[in-house]
């Protein structure tokens, strides 16, 4: 047996002494575990999961132990990512700190900044939003507005970010501001880490159609920033950002691979159209399905093929690349072929007259709707796509 082989069977073993069995089943609406200052427990299993998993350094497997991480490399975290998915188990906690700004801090962070920010939030002490989009800036995030004034202790910032995920409970944000009104759009831009409970920031939230809201827009009055909070070079944030959307974009493709909450495509349209011996009766749908269940396939194969090109050290841009988009659309088809499935069942919105699972298909019908604008719409997507992987012109 390789080397591999014999951490599977470890990840294998652990997994399954200590992940409660209700930690195997798909989580609910809200039920998965925001981690930060303000964490909630709704179980006494998805506590012991939580801590366990924590204990271990899992929260941020790849990172490096002394630091609060697993201390593993990337073929390791995909046996462990593969083996929790294989065995349905939840992903213990959610924190934009472990997917994104914790390996730009590892990347482009100060040893101070690394030492402050990574163990607090590899144990799920500190949680983070992101502050990039605003009113005017989305697709076209370099036209952010926001401003950075430096003055002899750091910044005074002010402005509004919005649609920032989870703003109402995260501990810190790492935000882009117009540190020089002068130069050229991306090169006036920079990064800075602020503390959510500074004095002048105000946060409101804002609902969704989907009836799930975690969306908020942050208002900043002449909010002060201390200078060594800035990341990477004052007006070099374009740069640390593009980085940091390459790490959204990475875990925004393996979402759907994730034990997350949702209903389950091939259960929810043999269940709404039984045929003999298991079938689905409707052969249009059977086609669909099988489709379906064909690209998720190769979206896994892909996704491994990465791991192994990044383990050879081979440039995995272009494969990454495609990865977010293609995820996005198989989401929203998966939704939307679920919808067709159950007719106007699938359309419920209060509860009478419709099971759980209808309304919950409905949910995650509007729901994986904002897949393909979160982290850069599929548009945006297909034209770096375009430009960068195929070389096409402008
Ligand atoms: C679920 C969710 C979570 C989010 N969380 C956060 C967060 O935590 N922090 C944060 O900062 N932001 C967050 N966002 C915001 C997200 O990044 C933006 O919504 C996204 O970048 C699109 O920007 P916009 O909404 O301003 O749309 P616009 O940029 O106004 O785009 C509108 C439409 O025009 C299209 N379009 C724009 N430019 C082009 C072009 N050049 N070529 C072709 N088509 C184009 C777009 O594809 C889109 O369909 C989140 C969004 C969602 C849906």
């Amino acid at each position: 047996m390789d080397e591999l082989q014999i951490f599977r069977t470890g990840v294998t073993a652990w997994l399954e002494a200590n992940c409660p069995p209700s930690m195997r089943t798909p989580p609910g609406d809200g039920e998965l575990v925001m981690s930060g200052s303000q964490v909630e427990f709704q179980s006494e299993d998805q506590r012991l999961w939580y801590e366990r998993m924590r204990d271990k350094g899992w929260f941020a497997p790849g990172w490096p132990l002394d630091l609060g991480g697993g201390g593993l490399d990337a073929a390791h975290v995909r046996v462990l990512e593969t083996e929790m998915t294989r065995l349905h188990c939840r992903p213990p906690q959610i924190n934009l700190g472990i997917w994104m700004i914790g390996p730009v801090l590892l990347e482009f962070g100060t040893d101070e900044q690394k030492q402050t920010f990574l163990p607090p939030t590899a144990r799920g002490k500190i949680g983070w939003c992101q502050g990039f989009s605003e009113p005017n800036a989305g697709s076209d995030l370099a036209s952010l507005k926001m401003s950075a004034v430096q003055d002899e202790a750091g910044f005074v910032v002010n402005g509004s970010k919005i649609w920032t995920s989870h703003a109402n409970h995260a501990d810190y944000m790492y935000a882009l501001v117009r540190s020089d009104n002068q130069a050229a759009k991306q090169q006036g831009i920079s990064m800075l880490l602020i503390d959510m409970k500074s004095p002048g920031i105000e946060v409101r939230p804002i609902d969704l159609i989907s009836g799930k809201s975690h969306f908020c827009q942050v208002f900043f009055d002449n909010v002060r920033v201390p200078a060594k909070n800035l990341v990477g070079a004052l007006h070099g944030g374009w740069g640390v950002a593009k980085r940091l959307l390459q790490h959204e974009r990475t875990a925004m493709s393996k979402f759907a691979e994730l034990n997350m909450p949702g209903p389950d495509l091939v259960g929810v349209v043999r269940r709404a159209c039984a045929g003999s011996e298991g079938r689905i009766a409707n052969a249009v749908l059977r086609d669909k399905v099988a489709g379906l269940e064909m690209e998720a396939h190769v979206q896994r194969l892909t996704q491994q093929r990465i791991v192994e090109m990044a383990k050879a050290r081979q440039d995995v841009f272009r494969a990454a690349a495609t990865m977010k988009y293609q995820m996005a659309e198989t989401e929203k088809r998966s939704a939307e072929t679920m919808v067709a499935a159950l007719g106007l069942q699938g359309l419920g919105w209060e509860s009478e007259g419709f099971s759980p699972e209808e309304l919950e298909v409905t949910r995650q019908w509007l729901n994986a709707k904002s897949l393909s604008i979160a982290g850069g719409s599929s548009e945006i997507q297909l034209n770096i796509i375009a430009k960068r992987v195929l070389g096409l012109p402008e």
